[in-house]
C-alpha cells in the first residue's frame, strides 16, 4: 500500500513541471507541512489547530506537527480538500480530530482512510466555518474526485490537488490521469475563479499540496481566463 501511494505522488509531480514546496512557509495565516512530494497546511486559532487534509505518513506528520509546537492530540479538525491516501494517512496520530468534509467525498475517505472514516462534520458549498475568530469558507471544486474542496481563510486559497504552481510561477492544472474527471476539475477551477471575483473575496496567496505556494491571488484568474 505505501509503495502504492509513492508511486502515485511520483507520477503527480513527474508529469508536472512544479515549483518545490517549501516546508513551514507561511502563507497569511497558515503554514505548509511537507512529506516529500505532498503537504498539508496548519492553522493555529483562538480554539486551538486545524489542519487541511492530513498529510501522508504518520510519523512525519507527528515531526512536523512538533516543529510548529502542536500536539497531535490537540488537532480538533482535519478540513479534506479531498480524501486520497496521500492526504489523509496521518489521521492515525490525531486522536481528537474530527473529518470535516463535503459530503460526495465519503466514498474516496471510506477507500483511502484506516479504519471509521466517516464525515463528522459534512461540509457544504459557500458554509463559513468559524473557529475561535477565524472565519473559513468552504467552496466545491469537483473534478479532482467528486467530493473535492477549496477552502478560502484570511486571503489564503488552500488548493489540494485541484491545481498546481509551475516552476515559473504560474496556476497549472494537475496532470489529466491523476483526477477523476480532469474537465471538470479545470471548470471547477474557472467557476471558482469567477465565483471569488464575483463575491469580492480578497485572495493573496494560493496554496496547492503537491506544489510550492504563490503570493499572487491574481494567478487564479489568469489561469480561468486561459482555460474557459
Ligand atoms: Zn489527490
Amino acid at each position: 500500500m505505501r509503495i502504492a501511494a509513492v508511486t502515485t505522488v511520483l507520477l503527480l509531480t513527474g508529469c508536472s513541471d512544479v515549483s518545490g514546496i517549501e516546508n513551514r512557509k507561511s502563507f497569511g495565516p497558515i503554514t505548509t507541512m511537507i512529506d516529500l512530494f505532498t503537504s498539508c497546511s496548519l492553522l493555529k486559532t483562538d480554539v486551538g489547530p486545524v489542519l487541511f487534509d492530513a498529510c501522508w505518513r504518520p510519523e512525519e506528520l507527528r515531526a512536523r506537527l512538533t516543529e510548529n509546537g502542536v500536539k497531535p492530540e490537540d488537532v480538533g479538525t482535519v478540513l479534506f480538500t479531498h480524501g486520497h491516501q496521500d492526504h489523509v494517512a496521518g489521521l492515525a496520530i490525531l486522536p481528537n480530530a474530527r473529518i470535516a468534509a463535503l459530503a460526495a467525498e465519503q466514498e474516496v475517505l471510506t477507500k483511502y482512510v484506516k479504519g471509521d472514516a466517516t464525515i463528522d462534520d459534512v461540509l457544504t458549498d459557500g458554509q463559513v466555518l468559524r473557529f475561535g475568530s477565524t472565519e473559513v469558507r468552504v467552496y466545491s471544486v469537483p473534478g479532482h474526485t467528486a467530493g473535492s474542496a477549496a477552502f478560502l481563510v484570511e486571503g489564503a486559497l488552500v488548493l489540494g490537488d485541484n491545481a498546481l504552481v509551475t516552476a515559473k510561477g504560474a496556476l497549472g492544472p494537475v496532470p489529466k490521469d491523476r483526477s477523476a474527471d480532469p474537465d471538470l476539475n479545470v471548470r471547477s477551477m474557472v467557476s471558482l475563479a469567477d465565483r471569488l471575483k464575483a463575491e469580492e473575496r480578497e485572495v493573496k496567496w494560493l496554496v496547492p499540496a503537491h506544489s510550492g505556494g504563490i503570493e499572487a491571488g491574481s494567478a487564479l484568474q489568469t489561469f480561468a481566463d486561459a482555460n474557459r
